[in-house]
């Protein structure tokens, strides 16, 4: 059973394709995808009007390129899952458009799929399936959440989330304080490693006696390196760029992995599985990977490429649903913005 991914919620277009098996495995056979991102770096942020465009014009080569890829035909598509939510209206509309009709001339099942849910379900592309329950820590450009995962088809629930600024979101202001190019994840994620994470205590938000054990925040922190720049600046001294990045993300691993190992001990889960864009980060692997040994929970991170946007884990996610014989969307699938976690399929 072959099943094409569909996703455009953000700034890039990606088509997967994937082979379901008849014991449930799911196989990867083709990921592309096509980035805006370069198009929104001088505004240092995604311009959704931007967006859109680029995915009109990426959508039909960059679904080509996969076929080619996976050695496939349209016609050997079985059912079709896309992104509709949650995401940028205008982008999620474009990959919702061009799902619909490839599965109305295609004549197969149409799923329209939670992307979120869909970053999880990304790691079942390289680790096999999950076991239930599963605490899944999703930090991306616009969230940052703790998910209790009981069953990927069909139930989620959310246990903590952030309650200003997503992690991702937090790199993205961080860099542009320092001077480094949108997105930011990736260059303070390098800078850091020239850098010392102990030269500036910065703040761990939400981690008080008396804050929520399992919500995030950034925006404190995300101040704080503002302030403590402006002042260098004041004072006419060099910033320095590498510990100030060491210091940040030190920070903000320190406090997502206190977080995700507290909530899997006390909420008795064995599995903690990371996902989403800043997955991609070094550091919250490494700190991950020590406090995950120390308290006995099995972690499982996928590659960077597929922690970011692609249509191969929305294409995993649609398997997923097909094994699952969960009830297709109707072809009047609209797109949700806001679509909340728990809803997985619509
Ligand atoms: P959402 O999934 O919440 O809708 P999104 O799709 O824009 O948001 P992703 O593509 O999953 O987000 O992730 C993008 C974010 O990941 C950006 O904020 C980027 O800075 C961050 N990121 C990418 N690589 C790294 C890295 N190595 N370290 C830290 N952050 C990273
Ligand atoms: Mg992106
Ligand atoms: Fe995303």
């Amino acid at each position: 059973t072959i099943i094409l991914g569909i996703e455009s919620s953000c700034d890039e277009t990606g088509v997967g394709l994937v082979r379901l098996g008849p014991d449930g495995a799911v196989e990867l056979l083709a990921d592309e995808v096509a980035s805006s991102v370069e198009q929104h770096a001088r505004f240092g942020g995604v311009v959704p009007e931007v967006a859109s465009r680029a995915h009109l014009e990426a959508m039909v080569p960059t679904m080509r390129r996969a076929f080619e890829v996976a050695g496939l035909r349209l016609s050997d598509v079985d059912a079709v899952a896309v992104t509709c939510g949650p995401g940028l209206a205008g982008a999620l509309l474009v990959g919702v458009s061009a799902a619909k009709a490839y599965a109305l001339s295609l004549g197969v099942p149409l799923y329209g799929v939670n992307h979120l849910a869909g970053h999880v379900a990304a790691d079942t592309l390289e680790h096999g399936a999950l076991p239930s329950p599963t605490l899944a820590l999703l930090v991306s450009g616009g969230h940052s959440q703790l998910l209790r995962v009981d069953n990927l088809a069909g139930e989620i629930t959310e246990i903590g989330s952030t309650i200003d600024d997503a992690a991702g979101e937090a790199y993205d202001k961080v860099a542009r304080v320092i001077g480094l190019p949108y997105p930011g994840g990736p260059p303070i994620d390098k800078a850091a490693q020239r850098g010392n994470p102990a030269a500036i205590p910065f703040p761990r938000g939400l981690t008080g006696p008396r804050d929520a054990k399992y919500d995030f925040s950034f925006s404190g922190l995300k101040t704080s390196v503002a302030r403590w720049v402006e002042a260098r600046e004041r004072d006419g001294e060099e910033v320095p760029v590498d510990d100030v990045a060491a210091s940040f993300q030190e920070a903000v691993a320190d406090v997502l992995t206190a977080k995700a190992v507290r909530a899997a001990t006390d909420l008795g889960m064995s599995t903690l599985v990371i996902s989403g864009g800043v997955a991609a980060n070094s550091r919250l692997k490494q700190l991950a990977a020590e406090r995950c040994a120390a308290a006995g929970i099995t972690l499982r991170v996928p590659r960077p490429r597929l922690c970011t946007d692609n249509g191969a884990m929305i294409a995993a996610l649609g398997a997923h649903l097909v094994a699952a014989g969960v009830k297709p969307s109707s072809l009047d699938l609209t797109t949700d913005p806001a679509l909340p976690v728990s809803t997985i399929s619509v």
